[in-house]
């Protein structure tokens, strides 16, 4: 670090919070960056409804499929890929039984291939699970694969347990939907009782358990170029994939870690989105909300923000949805274990491979679990992100005015500022500006700090962030 650049932004943002007349009251600053203080009861509700003992209990059946090859058994009732996508499906039924929240769930077929480790034809299929929220086309997606495989890919019949990979991250969107579906079904019905205002989610949440991503992530690619050509309006998509490991081929234990990638500059290359720093893409903000999210309702899990698409030689569905120019994170373990990824089930020379249930640790699978939880259900509840958000370059200044416009169906109570040094990773202040649509920083210098603006409604639930793109 440089001693002559760094206490001239330490002082800027100093100067800043001395001017700040109203102290915002959301949020206080920590050692890992700024951090929500007040909770929304109804989020807190959904994340103590996930449980360790639904998660044992669902993985387990997950895996006594057998196999989940994308291109295995169908017709059998007890193993392949087709018994499990219809007992997902059925879960989902349930759920949505038993809360009555108006999910829609579905068997989405798309013929695909002919493609690498994909022959032409292949009926593939997404289980999908829909919450409607108000606005008509905001969607936030969370997802796993349910597709498993072993040494071979063109081993369909062998067994492949696939717990880790990903039953974890598939069970975990299970969870997800069991534990929002039921506190947003209690929630109405206390709302009900006592007179008060029905609690509405505002974006759709859609779960999803995807096929075909050990091939080349063909389920999600195929839901991404829907929502494309639909025009959906895709707020983030959350990948969990590998997320239940109970330790790492280093000998490191994953316990109260978990990795969240996100890439920089957009795949889709639109770059002109992220003048100025390559560090402040959409997923990029994206994954920052689910931090944050984790700082506030899983203090026990730490998310480790890894700034890249993912890790060499591997990819996740996330990266389907920013090759089509919409924000994508994964969640993944920390420490990994190659004998568990996409072997047979074998001993040899007193070696053990295989992704087999006996590894996975439930306890971190239900905090990343809660973490998305949190994020996922803050999103759908808080109004969208404020359009047009601009940092004024016209004139040489020492100063910084940023100009927004407010989202299309506004409820909005008020923006916020976010802010932070260039070479800080996470946000260090904020500050909250009211129902305005630009605000002048005196003494903060748009050259020394990055800033991004988000939005809130009268119960303080909050959209993503948008870094400004230089405008006069
Ligand atoms: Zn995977």
């Amino acid at each position: 670090m440089s001693p002559r650049v760094r206490p001239l932004v330490t002082a800027t943002i100093a100067a800043l919070v001395s001017l700040s007349a109203l102290p915002d009251p959301m949020l206080v600053a920590s050692g890992r960056g700024t951090q929500r203080i007040g909770t929304d009861p109804l989020v807190a509700d959904a994340v103590s409804r996930v449980t360790v003992e639904h998660l044992r209990e669902d993985l387990t059946t997950l895996v006594g499929f057998g196999t989940r090859h994308t291109r295995s058994d169908t017709d059998s009732d007890d193993r392949g890929i087709g018994a499990a996508r219809r007992w997902l499906r059925d879960q989902f039924a349930a759920i949505e039984k038993d809360a009555a929240v108006g999910m829609r769930v579905e068997l989405q077929a798309h013929l695909v291939g002919p493609g690498p480790r994909m022959p032409g034809g292949t009926e593939l299929v997404n289980v999908v699970a829909t919450l409607p929220g108000s606005d008509p086309d905001r969607v936030i997606v969370i997802s796993g694969h349910m597709d498993s495989r072993n040494s071979s890919d063109a081993d369909i019949e062998g067994d492949a347990p696939g717990a880790n990979d990903d039953g974890s991250g598939t069970v975990l969107v299970l969870e997800a939907a069991r534990a929002i579906c039921g506190a947003l079904s209690d929630a109405r019905v206390a709302a009900a009782r006592d007179g008060r205002p029905f609690p509405r989610l505002r974006a759709s949440i859609r779960f999803a358990a995807v096929a075909g991503e050990e091939q080349g992530l063909w389920g999600s690619r195929a839901m991404a170029e829907a929502d494309r050509e639909d025009g959906v309006d895709v707020i983030g998509m959350i990948t969990n994939d590998i997320v239940g490991g109970v330790g790492g081929g280093n000998g490191m234990r994953n316990r109260g870690l978990v990795r969240l990638f996100s890439e920089g500059v957009p795949s889709s290359e639109d770059a002109a989105r992220v003048t100025g720093s390559d560090n402040d893409a959409p997923s990029r903000q994206l994954a920052r909300v689910f931090a944050e999210a984790g700082v506030t309702y899983v203090p026990a899990l730490e998310t480790v923000l890894v700034f890249r698409q993912d890790r060499y030689l591997r990819g996740g569905d996330h990266r389907a949805y920013n090759e089509v120019g919409y924000a994508g994170i994964r969640f993944t373990d920390m420490y990994e274990h190659f004998d568990r990824q996409h072997q047979d089930v074998r001993t040899e020379d007193g070696r053990e491979y295989g992704d087999t249930l006996e590894h996975i640790d439930y306890f971190n699978l239900a905090d990343v679990a809660r973490v998305n939880v949190a994020g996922v259900l803050g999103l759908a509840l808080a109004p969208p992100a404020p359009t047009d958000v601009r940092v004024d370059i016209s004139v040489l200044s020492h100063d910084t005015r940023l100009l927004w416009a407010d989202p299309r169906d506004a409820q909005v109570a008020g923006y916020r500022v976010r802010m932070r040094p260039t070479d800080a990773p996470r946000w260090t202040e904020s500050r909250d500006v009211g129902l305005v649509h630009e605000v002048t920083l005196e003494g903060i210098s748009k050259d020394d700090v990055l800033f991004a603006v988000e939005a809130y409604d009268a119960e303080g639930r909050t959209s993503t962030m948008v870094y400004p793109r230089p405008g006069r």
